[in-house]
């Protein structure tokens, strides 16, 4: 994780998936937020841009629909409403959500 300060909106969540299936490549990725493996619990794919190509580029900038990239997070750690993890998968480092400082 890169810790950020931020008083912005939430990241824009393309969709939120039921814990991964058992056999499912991305299970034992580790989630950008907060290195846990991102298997046994919800998962959102959070928007993060148009990607590489320069017409999508040019689309997201003129605000048509585009194909865009995604990473996949923890649904908790992108500030979905899920059932809070157990306490050992709390956040390493930074300020947990809801807890952020003014400025
Ligand atoms: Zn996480």
């Amino acid at each position: 994780m890169i810790p950020v300060r931020s008083n912005g909106p939430l990241p824009t969540v393309v969709r939120v998936f039921e814990s991964l299936s058992t056999n499912h490549p991305l299970r034992d990725w580790p989630c950008p937020a907060c290195d846990e493996p991102l298997g046994g619990r919800d998962v959102a794919l959070v928007y993060i841009g148009p990607g590489p190509v320069p017409s999508q580029i040019e689309k997201a900038l003129s605000g048509r629909w585009h194909t865009g990239a995604a990473v996949a997070v923890h649904a908790y750690c992108a500030g979905v409403p899920v059932a809070e993890p157990q306490s050992d998968a709390e956040p390493r480092t930074g300020v947990p959500p809801g807890e952020e400082e003014g400025p």
